[in-house]
């Protein structure tokens, strides 16, 4: 395997970032995840959008072109000749002594591309059963707009989730309303067959799996409201499921060990996932 770190391909086993990097010291980085599929990046242009969002939320310096970005992407792919996998692209504000009001202007942003081969087909047998989801606090701040690497208490929620034999973990605000998974966009299908998910302007990311799939809904002519649902309405939903560049559209079956529906995978997260999985692949570039 071989990794992309500022301007330069390693063998992954010596690709390394120096001691004071921000990233490392302050988590001070914004980072994206594609899947590939036969070689090919989904939703390209959506993450790289995504990307110059977060950097520029965060005032770092845009590192390079989407084009010279684009080709650093694809060539890390092909390196490590993923077919069908993940792609992962991390941008710190750079290398400076640590102090920690930015460093001084010119001071180039760190760049690493990682990539690894993930078969479709495991992701799709977990889908046809369905996984659980356990429920969790949301301790964040209040900028999970921006992709930032400081993932802390998402790491804290999926390790809840593991230890439970869950796949992943729902995060609830204060009002007891869903906010997102740890690393994923939840969704139901509520009481009265209406899509649900939360508002993306209420301090959740704006996933990019989830506006692929908002569309999909609207094609289908299915009705969506983008309106926070409560643990409740989520255990008592007809569906339950969530979306990311790395799971797709994952049906949940199970809320706290309480049973979704009859248990097992929905139609309508069992038809978004397929029609998804149609769309990506055909645009992927
Ligand atoms: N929410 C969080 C907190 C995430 O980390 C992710 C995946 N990075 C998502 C949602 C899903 O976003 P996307 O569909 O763009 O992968």
């Amino acid at each position: 395997r071989v990794a992309y770190v500022n301007g330069q391909y390693r063998p992954h086993g010596q690709a390394v970032i120096h001691v004071e990097d921000r990233g490392f010291q302050f988590a001070d980085g914004v980072y994206e995840v594609w899947s590939v599929f036969d070689g090919r990046l989904a939703d390209f242009d959506g993450h790289m959008t995504r990307l110059h969002r977060s950097l520029n939320e965060l005032r770092i310096d845009i590192p390079m072109t989407r084009e010279a970005l684009g080709r650093v992407l694809n060539e890390t792919v092909r390196r490590n000749r993923v077919r069908e996998g993940l792609v992962y692209l991390q941008v710190t504000r750079g290398t400076a002594r640590r102090d920690h009001p930015f460093p001084p202007e010119g001071t180039a942003p760190s760049v690493v591309v990682t990539a690894r081969s993930l078969p479709l087909s495991k992701g799709d047998a977990s889908a046809k059963k369905g996984v659980a989801v356990i429920t969790h606090p949301d301790i964040r701040w209040g900028r999970c707009d921006i992709k930032t690497v400081g993932l802390l208490p998402n790491v804290l929620a999926k390790q809840a989730a593991k230890e439970r034999g869950a796949a992943e973990a729902w995060m609830v605000d204060e009002m007891g309303l869903v906010t997102e998974g740890s690393s994923t966009n939840a969704w139901i299908v509520d009481e009265h067959g209406k899509l649900r998910t939360r508002d993306a302007q209420a301090n959740i990311l704006q996933g990019i799996t989830r506006a692929a799939v908002m569309a999909l809904i609207a094609d289908e002519g299915l009705e969506l409201e983008e309106r926070a649902f409560s643990v409740d309405e989520a255990k008592r939903a007809k569906e339950a499921f969530y979306t990311s560049a790395s799971g797709f559209v994952m049906p949940a079956t199970s809320i706290d060990g309480v049973k979704i529906g009859d248990g097992k995978p929905g139609p309508i997260a069992t038809r978004l996932r397929a029609l998804y999985l149609d769309r990506a692949m055909r645009d992927a570039i």
